[in-house]
Order: C-alpha cells, then sequence, then structure tokens
C-alpha cells in the first residue's frame, strides 16, 4: 500500500457539472488546482438528462463552438425545440421556439445522457493547470490552521492531499456537507424523485418537446418524458419531499401507477418498454437557502443546494455556481486571503439570480393546488400560451445566446 502526497492552493472535490465548470473557469484564469471524483468517467448519474438554457449558456461560456461544432449533430446529445404540458383533460399545450431568420442554429435544450453529458465535460477540463485524479474517493476532511487535510483513496491506496481552499462539489450526499455538519434534508426544499429509461414510447413529438404533466390529485409533483438520441426516453416522476411525506406517497408505486393507468399517460406506454429498473434519488432546491460560504470553503451545485424550485433542474444552475465561485477563488487569490469575508458575496451572487424562482416556489408551498391549477388549466391556455412562447422563450434565449454572466465580486 502506498501513500501519496499532494498540495495545491485550490482543491475540488467532486467532477459532475458543478465541479468540473469550477475547474474549466479556474483554468481559463490560469489558476492550478486539484479536482478529484470518487468516480471513473464515463458514469451515470441519476437525472432527467435534460439540458436548460441555463446550461447552454454556461457551454457558451466555455466556448462558444462547443454546440454548433460538438454538440449539434453529436449522436448522443438530442435537440429539443421546445416544452410540452400535458393537462389532465388530455389536452397538450406545446411552446415551440421557432427561430428568427438568420438564427438557425437556436435552440433551447438538449438532453443527453449524463453518461454522456458530464464525460464530454470532463473532457473540456485543462490538465496543463487541473491535476484531474478521477476514481479518487475522498475519505475524510480535517482543518489544521488555515489547511485542509484530505484523506482520499485510489486503486493504489491511500492519498493524502493539502490545500487551502476547499471546493465542494461533491452533490447531494457531499462529504464536505458532512464535515460541516449541514447534510440535513429539509423536505421542504427537496425532491424525492425517480428515473427510468424506456423505448418505444408512442407519440414522442417530431420536434424532440420536454413533456411534463402535473397529476391533479397529487400535490407538487411532476412527471416527464425527455426523449433521447438512441431512440429512448428519460420517464420520471418527482414531487416536494414534505408532500411525499405527509400525505404517505410512495413514489416508485405512483410513478408506475401513472405510467400503467394514468388516461393521460397509459396509452403513450402500451407498446413501450422499460430498459432498466427505476433509480430514485434526490434534488436539493435552492428556496433552502444553505451557508454556502466560510473560512477558506465553498460549495458548489448540489452540495450548495442550488436546483431550481420551480424546474427541479440543477444541471445549469450548478455550472453557474462554478463559473462564478471561479471569480470569487480569483479575487481571494489576489487579496492572499480566503477568509469567509473576502468570498462572503458569492452566496448574494449565486442566489440573487433564483429569486425569482424562489419566491414562485413559496408561494406554491402555501397554495399547492395553485401549482395544479396552473399547470392543468392556466398553460392550455391561449394568451398564456402566446405571451410565453412569444415574449418570454425570446426573453429567455437572447439571455442564454448573446448576453454575458455578470458578477459583481464586492
Ligand atoms: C431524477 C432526477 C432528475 C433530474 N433532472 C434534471 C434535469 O433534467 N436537468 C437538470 O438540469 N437537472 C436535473 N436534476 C438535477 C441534477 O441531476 C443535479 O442538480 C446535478 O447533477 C448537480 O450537479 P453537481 O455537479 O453538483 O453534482 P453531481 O452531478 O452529483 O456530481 C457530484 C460528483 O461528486 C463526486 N463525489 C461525491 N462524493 C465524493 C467524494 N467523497 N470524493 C470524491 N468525489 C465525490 C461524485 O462521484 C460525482 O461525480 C435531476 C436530478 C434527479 C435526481
Amino acid at each position: 500500500m502506498s501513500f501519496k502526497k499532494l498540495s495545491s492552493t485550490v482543491c475540488i472535490i467532486g467532477a459532475g457539472p458543478a465541479g468540473a465548470s469550477t475547474s474549466i473557469f479556474l483554468s481559463k484564469k490560469g489558476i492550478e488546482h486539484i479536482i478529484v471524483d470518487a468516480a471513473v468517467f464515463p458514469r451515470d448519474k441519476t437525472c432527467g438528462d435534460g439540458l436548460d438554457l441555463k446550461t447552454l449558456r454556461m457551454l457558451n461560456h466555455i466556448d462558444r463552438d462547443i454546440i454548433p461544432n460538438e454538440l449539434l449533430g453529436n449522436e448522443h446529445f438530442t435537440v429539443s425545440s421546445g416544452v410540452r404540458f400535458i393537462s389532465n383533460k388530455g389536452v397538450n399545450s406545446d411552446f415551440i421556439y421557432k427561430q428568427p431568420k438568420g438564427q438557425e442554429d437556436r435552440f433551447p435544450f438538449l438532453v443527453a445522457k449524463r453518461f454522456h453529458f458530464d464525460n464530454f465535460l470532463i473532457g473540456k477540463i485543462d490538465r496543463k493547470t487541473a491535476d484531474f485524479r478521477q476514481g479518487t474517493k475522498v475519505k475524510t476532511i480535517t482543518k489544521e490552521g488555515n489547511d485542509w487535510k484530505l484523506i482520499a483513496e485510489d486503486q493504489d491506496g491511500e492519498l493524502e492531499i493539502t490545500c487551502q481552499m476547499l471546493i465542494g462539489a461533491d452533490g447531494d450526499h457531499s462529504t464536505v456537507l458532512r464535515y460541516l455538519g449541514d447534510r440535513k434534508i429539509n423536505r421542504k426544499h427537496y425532491f424525492s424523485t425517480v428515473r427510468q429509461y424506456w423505448k418505444n414510447i408512442d407519440g414522442i413529438h417530431e420536434k424532440n418537446l420536454l413533456e411534463v404533466y402535473s397529476p391533479s390529485n397529487i400535490p407538487m409533483s411532476y412527471f416527464w418524458i425527455f426523449p433521447l438520441a438512441n431512440g429512448e426516453a428519460n420517464v420520471g416522476y418527482g414531487m416536494t419531499s414534505e408532500f411525499a411525506s405527509k400525505l404517505n406517497i410512495n413514489i416508485r408505486e405512483s410513478f408506475k401507477e401513472l405510467i400503467s393507468k394514468d388516461p393521460a399517460l397509459a396509452h403513450r406506454f402500451k407498446n413501450a418498454e422499460p430498459c432498466q429498473e427505476i433509480f430514485g434519488c434526490g434534488i436539493p432546491a435552492a428556496s433552502l437557502k444553505r451557508k454556502v460560504v466560510g473560512d477558506g470553503w465553498l460549495l458548489v451545485g448540489d452540495a450548495a443546494s442550488i436546483a431550481s424550485p420551480t424546474t427541479a433542474e440543477g444541471i445549469g444552475t450548478g455550472m453557474m455556481t462554478g463559473y462564478i465561485a471561479a471569480r470569487f477563488i480569483e479575487k481571494a487569490l489576489k487579496e492572499k486571503s480566503f477568509s469567509e469575508a473576502t468570498l462572503a458575496n458569492y452566496s448574494r451572487e449565486i442566489f440573487r439570480r433564483m429569486e425569482g424562482e424562489i419566491s414562485k416556489y413559496n408561494f406554491f408551498l402555501k397554495f399547492p393546488s395553485a401549482y395544479s391549477y396552473i399547470a392543468n388549466n392556466l398553460i392550455g391556455d391561449n394568451f398564456f400560451c402566446h405571451y410565453y412562447v412569444n415574449k418570454q422563450f425570446s426573453q429567455w434565449m437572447e439571455t442564454c445566446y448573446d448576453k454575458e454572466v455578470i458578477i459583481n465580486v464586492d
């Protein structure tokens, strides 16, 4: 058994979308660092596999050539032109983005299995500035003065890593959060979800719309069908854990029942077959407003509980935290201080972008029947659709494709 020692000013634990993005944006600033992940890529991660506008925006911030040159036409990535809301009355409301002339390469969503997307993203980690170690699991974390000491394990045995700035990018079951004593679940701000890949589902839209359905008898819950590139689809179901617990709902059983019996869905699955067992996993929502920064540490992605509380999407928000974190680390290095005071505004910068979604979600928590009403009635309304398709969608597209994310570190 060998005992290796590594040292760097900055160390990132976790190379999912949040950790990989932190690494990529640190490298763009020439900041050397260590990044470790317990898994060897490609690896699966239970997810809906939907890459939203925040994700596309971050990919454009990494390199504007990625989407047109590497992802369009890529066999593992499906281009989706919009969203279909399925109502319990059997009405489909389609929000399809129509590209203006000259912008035919713009679209609102991609879908890719995390097996492929995360592997693609780690391929962008710059090995000149990043010492990237896969198959390296951090087991213990201690602090000695201003230095962090991590004990990790890889295939050769134990490894000791020392650093001054620790980035927790290790997801919902974060070891960093456990060290900080903050890995408790607040069910109001946490979604319990399941996912299963299926094939031969009937009625997938030719433009690969992401389909969402909110059963009216189960509050604050959503079912999805996201088309994948290989003719399969990512099918899943999730709900606010507080409601699942209070109403004693078994998500797996409800998922199976929706597929086999719900009149809005069952006919679609008559000829379909599951490709795997059902996988369950949680999603920590930004409405929790977790403490995300302290002396010599900072959290990104699911470890920071930053998934959108209205859509449960956490890939783009996680990548965004990585982008913002890199700016604060740059500031800390310039000021030669990793104190909480130097890094404190990181918290403001990540949460201010989520405020709109957080207040909507908090409203729905108080009035859960409003959620179901909007999902099943208002979304089918012509005026509402018109407003969203023409106005909101165009604004989101413009922000994603044309606007740089502005960060104020002071
Ligand atoms: C069922 C479901 C559906 C979802 N659907 C969507 C969707 O369609 N779109 C969307 O945007 N989001 C979706 N999400 C949310 C999304 O999956 C997460 O928000 C996202 O994965 C967060 O990225 P991350 O990098 O923070 O964490 P992760 O992707 O979890 O990555 C964490 C990494 O840390 C590593 N790690 C953990 N512990 C250690 C350790 N001790 N040492 C070393 N490495 C460690 C892990 O191996 C892993 O690679 C969904 C989630 C679920 C559960």
